[in-house]
């Protein structure tokens, strides 16, 4: 197996060894993904004679990369970034949640046509269970980054959980706004919270997040702040409090800025690693329509 793939591999593409390719993540950059290590595990562990790799493909070459992929008896297909978005409009059949979110993460190859599904939500569910011994459903949560993939995926699941209070945090206010508002429905039922609102949209303002964080369980980065060795914490450690769980999305590195200041502040936290098993896991289950080895992994992420 080579270590990346192309387009012009899937072009010439001939299914070769005892496991051949035939599932893989779409990325660009795609180096860095974990995914071929985690779901290659689970592969072994079911013994499936199947393999996982790696596809370097840029966004001007996703439409022809998923064409071919139709016609080479693969199972499925992850997306990264810069696909999730693209991706929609070139499915056969788009799953609700995924459309929803206005993005895909996992692709079915049923035949010849593509199924679109987004399994970042759920991932982050189970990923907040296990990390903190809590239900969605019970936090007040805040959300930074909610207009980009991951964090729409984020908000649907705080709505789908009904969960006590959902704010969310966004650059550019208006896509939270538009959030807001398609999410309200979900939050217009009996839950009481006493003075503050259930559901908020609101702009990036240091004043206004340190008024939200005496009414917030989880804060949660899905923002790509802290990816990088210069980015700066996306919060101080003076507006964090201990009473906070803190929840970054982000896995490269492991220890964010974000989740220093956290420690610094005394609050809990946890980095995205739980998320990328999770997602990874209901991936597993939509290719091959069984429970995913958690526990195989898991241990191939080494968490
Ligand atoms: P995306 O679609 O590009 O979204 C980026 C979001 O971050 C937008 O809301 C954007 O705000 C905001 N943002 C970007 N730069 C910012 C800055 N300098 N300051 C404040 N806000 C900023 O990206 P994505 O695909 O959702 O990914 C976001 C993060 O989630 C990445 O770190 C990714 O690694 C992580 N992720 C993790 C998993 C997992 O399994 N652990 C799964 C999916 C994604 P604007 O709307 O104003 O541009």
């Amino acid at each position: 197996m080579k270590e990346v793939y192309t387009l012009a591999d899937l072009k010439s593409w001939e299914a070769k060894g005892k496991s051949p390719v035939h599932l893989g993540v779409f990325g660009d950059p795609v180096a860095q993904s974990l995914s071929p290590q985690m779901q290659n595990a689970a592969l072994e562990s079911e013994g499936l004679k199947e393999s996982y790799g790696r596809f370097q493909i840029s966004a001007e070459e996703l439409e022809d990369s998923l064409d071919l992929v139709r016609h080479l008896n693969f199972v499925g297909i992850n997306l990264t970034l810069p696909h999730k978005a693209d991706a929609l409009d070139l499915m056969d059949e788009v799953d609700t949640a995924a459309r929803q979110c206005g993005a895909i993460n996992t692709v079915l190859v049923e035949g010849e046509n593509l199924v679109g599904f987004n399994t970042d939500g759920l991932g982050f569910l189970h990923a907040i269970r296990s990390e903190f011994s809590v239900d969605l459903r019970d936090l007040r949560v805040l959300l930074l980054g909610a207009g980009g993939g991951a964090g729409r995926a984020i908000a649907l699941q705080c709505a789908i959980e009904n969960c006590e209070r959902l704010v969310l945090v966004n650059r550019t206010l208006e896509k939270a706004q538009e959030i807001a508002k398609e999410l309200a429905p979900y939050f217009s039922g009996s839950r009481v919270l006493g003075p503050v609102a259930r559901l908020q949209a609101i702009p990036w303002d240091e004043g206004l997040l340190r008024a939200q964080i005496a009414n917030t369980d989880l804060v949660v980065n899905a923002t790509p702040v802290g990816m990088k060795r210069s980015d700066p914490a996306l919060l101080s450690a003076s507006l964090l409090a201990p009473h906070l769980m803190v929840y970054d999305t982000i896995y490269t590195p492991a220890r964010t800025p974000l989740l220093a200041a956290a420690a610094d502040a005394g609050a809990l936290g946890a980095n995205g690693l739980s998320m990328l098993l999770h997602q990874g896991a209901r991936s597993f289950e939509i290719w091959f329509g069984r429970k995913a080895p958690l526990d195989a992994m898991r241990a191939a992420l080494r968490l």
